[in-house]
């Protein structure tokens, strides 16, 4: 990919953040986890196990389950029967494999005594591959992993034409940044926004795209 492509993702990133303005990626509800004394951390793995297949609009319904009834706490989760932890997260649907899932990783956080684990060891945790080993790693341990999801190769496609699995656009992506973990942070939440109003699935808004100008799509006139 030229430098062309890698300098248009930094004017990418600056047109997203002034039209959408600063997301503040991964969303936690500080409020709780001071009362409960419990760690804003596990609420990013919680979550980014819990929004496998799913709108994050679910994902909230279970994240209301477990603190209404239960705790949003890994050591919680490693310890509460499996079928206590499978009717709190039913909300964000395949319920029985992600209350398996977040059973899995809370054992395996706590083995890594409080350490950043390797990409290679959280991807041998079941149920976990790429993009939610990246969740973890950019959102909770501020490593820097650029996230990649079904909305940003649909926007790569899209925008330059292009069809790439989800190593080639994180490495894309990674080669074009500076090294800065808030930009990661804040672009994969920028292009999951962009996606959600404009650069949908069907309904394709490019005439309010603050991308419009540059994008492939548009210039070809499909939009
Ligand atoms: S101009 Fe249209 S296709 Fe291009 S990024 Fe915007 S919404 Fe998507």
């Amino acid at each position: 990919m030229g430098s062309d492509f890698k300098d248009l993702l930094v004017e990418v990133y600056k047109k997203l953040l002034e039209h959408f303005g600063k997301q503040n990626w991964w969303p936690v509800d500080w409020e709780y986890h001071l009362r409960e004394r419990t760690n804003p951390f596990d609420e990013v793995v919680i979550g980014a196990i819990l929004t496998q297949n799913t709108s994050w609009r679910n994902v909230e319904k279970a994240l209301e389950r477990l603190k209404a009834k239960g705790k949003l706490s890994l050591v919680w989760i490693e310890k509460v029967t499996v079928e206590v932890l499978e009717e709190l997260v039913k909300p964000a649907g395949f319920y029985k494999q992600k209350a398996q899932r977040l059973k899995e990783v809370a054992k395996f956080i706590r083995s890594t005594k409080g350490g950043v684990p390797r990409r290679e060891d959280l991807l041998k945790v079941k149920g976990i591959g790429n993009e939610t080993a990246d969740v973890i790693l950019l959102y909770g341990y501020h490593r820097l992993e650029f996230v990649i999801d079904k909305y940003t190769l649909r926007w790569l496609k899209r925008f330059l034409g292009v069809e790439w699995d989800y190593l080639t656009a994180k490495g894309f992506f990674e080669e074009s940044l500076p090294p800065n973990v808030p930009v990661y942070k804040e672009f994969h939440a920028l292009i999951d926004e962009l996606a959600k109003n404009y650069c949908k699935a069907k309904k394709v808004e490019c005439k309010r795209c603050p991308l419009a100008r540059d994008c492939r799509f548009r210039r070809e006139g499909v939009g």
